[in-house]
């Protein structure tokens, strides 16, 4: 039995599968192909190689029982380091798989593929090009298609019986990440430690998809240490707690609250025995939280994140999903968190996170989630949402990004009777607005949170555009790095920030030599401009560093550079 797995990547509320990430759904699809046949072999194969070698996938698949596609991003995104599997793809894929059978699933599968904010779902017929469309959780149904001999009996819209019903699948499955382009060292896994919304019981958000799981179960702590020893054992040291809305609710002792309160303790219990079946990882990092949480519950919540900081690794995100913060957006799209709340939140990831760790980043920060779009937005949201974060920047916060996007309008949620208007209506609007954000929010903040000659650990280069490499440490939200010289993709440097954007930093190799330092290199170093660097190319070699501050040092920059380089 062979079975080929294509990876379209995959990006929903809770949950990330684009490169560096990588999802459960690969992992437990080849968990669950692992269980029904033990001798099978299993293919894995990205999106981005797949169109690169079109030749090679017939050829895979040609020997192929079951070519599966994974796909679909319900949220928008921008991608650095992989461009998920579009309408086209979906639609593509099929006649150029030779294999017996021809499967798709994941969120597209479930409600159409995403075209980007502010539009709605693609959801034409793929019915006719799939032999299986699966809609209900890729890896039971394609355990019983194994078990079945595919049958068409088989329900493709079958789930899990509970919260760890697949947590054989996980374990068993995480060999398939050996496969992957960017293992070990490069790659972040995904892990999920329950799905669904407590909010589902009065609604939920209009926009969002993750209550269509119901009321949270957590899947136990055992079970999500396994999965991690296994993946592991196989060379993952980056591992990101993601895939849940809210983390500060794990364990949690209550049920059927729209709003239950952390467990400090199942925090605990969990981020250790990660960190015990995983003893050598690199990065350890969680996701979503909701604001709403903390300002119910500031003192557990406040325990919780303890926990969390103790635990991870440093540079981590909490994104918090504010959405909006006019009361006549809150109330018609039933959100879950006012101004106050809100800001009470950032003030105490604040205030536990701020401190910065071995990364050269701070410990833990909040990010801030806003979405337009929705039915009762004029123009004073967007100016309530520009205070809001105007008055955390000026009262000397730290965040570490604003999410600003357009809603996209998913089936089965009440945004798919609103559609679009709103965010047809106002897309002028969003744009200035986003303009605004980026150059008076953004920018300083970038500047407070990563300032200039902090050393940034661990930067992974991804791109090399017209003569600039781009990297990213790994991990939740990474700050982008620009270098003013090619360095081969997936190298890991230490960097010098020297400069900033709204949307990433600029920086040289640490230690600076500044004997080698690239005319480009010298000046992106603010204070130095093209004529010194010229002089200083034309000066080199220096032989040590007080030969070149002897020459240099009354250039502010350079004098402050000096702890820094090195010759
Ligand atoms: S709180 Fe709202 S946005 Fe968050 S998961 Fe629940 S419904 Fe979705």
């Amino acid at each position: 039995m062979r079975i080929l797995i294509i990876d379209g990547y995959t990006d929903e509320p809770a949950g990330l599968g684009v490169p560096p990430y990588i999802d459960i759904y690969p992992r437990y699809i080849a968990g669950a192909v692992w269980c029904a046949s033990p001798e099978a072999e299993i293919l894995y194969l990205t999106i981005d190689a797949a169109r690169r070698d079109r030749e090679g996938l017939r050829r895979l698949s040609q020997a192929s029982d079951l070519s599966v596609l994974i796909a679909g991003v319900t949220v928008p995104g921008k991608y650095l380091s992989g461009a998920p599997a579009t309408y086209n793809d979906a639609v593509r894929l099929p006649g150029l798989l030779g294999s017996k059978y021809k499967a798709i699933c994941g969120p597209a599968a479930k409600f159409g593929f995403g075209r980007g904010g502010g539009r709605r779902c693609v959801s034409k017929d793929i019915r006719d090009l799939y032999d299986f469309v699966i809609t209900g959780d890729p890896e039971v149904v394609v355990y019983r298609l194994m078990k079945e001999k595919f049958s068409d009996r088989v329900e493709l819209d079958s789930v899990r019986e509970s919260a760890g019903g697949s947590d054989a699948f996980a374990e068993r499955g995480a060999r398939v990440i050996r496969q992957h382009p960017l293992s070990p060292e490069s790659l972040i896994c995904e892990i999920e430690t329950y799905r669904g919304c407590p909010r589902s019981i009065v609604g939920g958000c209009s926009f969002c998809t993750e209550p269509l799981h119901g009321y949270p179960e957590f899947r136990s702590v055992r079970g999500i240490a396994r999965e991690v020893a296994a993946l592991h054992s196989e060379g993952a040291v980056n591992f990101r707690i993601g895939r849940q809305p809210d983390l500060l609710i794990y364990g949690s002792k209550d049920t059927g609250l729209a709003c239950p309160a952390p467990n400090p303790s199942a925090i605990r219990r969990l981020f250790s025995s990660i960190r015990k079946a995983a003893p050598s990882l690199r990065v350890l990092h969680i996701d979503n939280c909701n604001p709403a949480t903390i300002a119910e519950y500031p003192e557990l919540s406040e325990k919780a994140l303890r926990e969390v900081v103790r635990q991870h690794t440093s540079g981590d995100t909490a994104a918090l999903g504010i959405e909006s913060l006019d009361e006549e957006v809150i109330r018609r799209n039933n959100l879950k968190v006012g101004y106050d709340g809100a800001m009470r939140a950032v003030l105490l990831i604040n205030r536990i996170g701020a401190e910065r760790g071995e990364s050269g980043m701070p410990h833990l920060l909040p990010g801030l989630n806003f979405v337009y779009g929705l039915p009762g937005e004029t123009k004073s949201t967007y100016e309530m949402n520009f205070d809001f974060m105007k008055e955390a920047l000026d009262s000397g916060l730290l965040f570490r990004r604003v999410n600003l996007r357009q809603v996209m309008v998913m089936p089965s949620t009440r945004m798919e009777s609103a559609g679009d208007y709103f965010a047809r209506k106002h897309r002028h609007l969003f744009f200035s607005h986003k303009l605004r954000v980026r150059q008076e929010i953004d920018l300083p903040m970038m500047r407070r949170v990563v300032p200039a000659f902090t050393v940034l650990r661990r930067v992974r280069t991804e791109l090399i555009q017209g003569g600039m490499t781009w990297g990213r440490q790994i991990g939740s939200y990474p700050v982008l790095v620009g270098i003013p010289r090619q360095v081969g993709v997936g190298s890991f440097l230490d960097i010098l920030v020297v400069s900033h954007g709204p949307r990433s930093v600029g920086g040289i190799r640490f230690p600076v030599r500044m004997n080698d330092l690239a005319l480009r290199e010298l000046e992106s170093i603010p204070g130095v401009g093209s004529k010194r660097a010229a002089s200083i190319v034309l000066s080199r070699p220096f032989p040590d560093l007080n030969s070149f501050m002897e020459k240099f040092g009354d250039v502010p920059a350079l004098a402050r550079m000096a702890p820094f380089l090195e010759f």
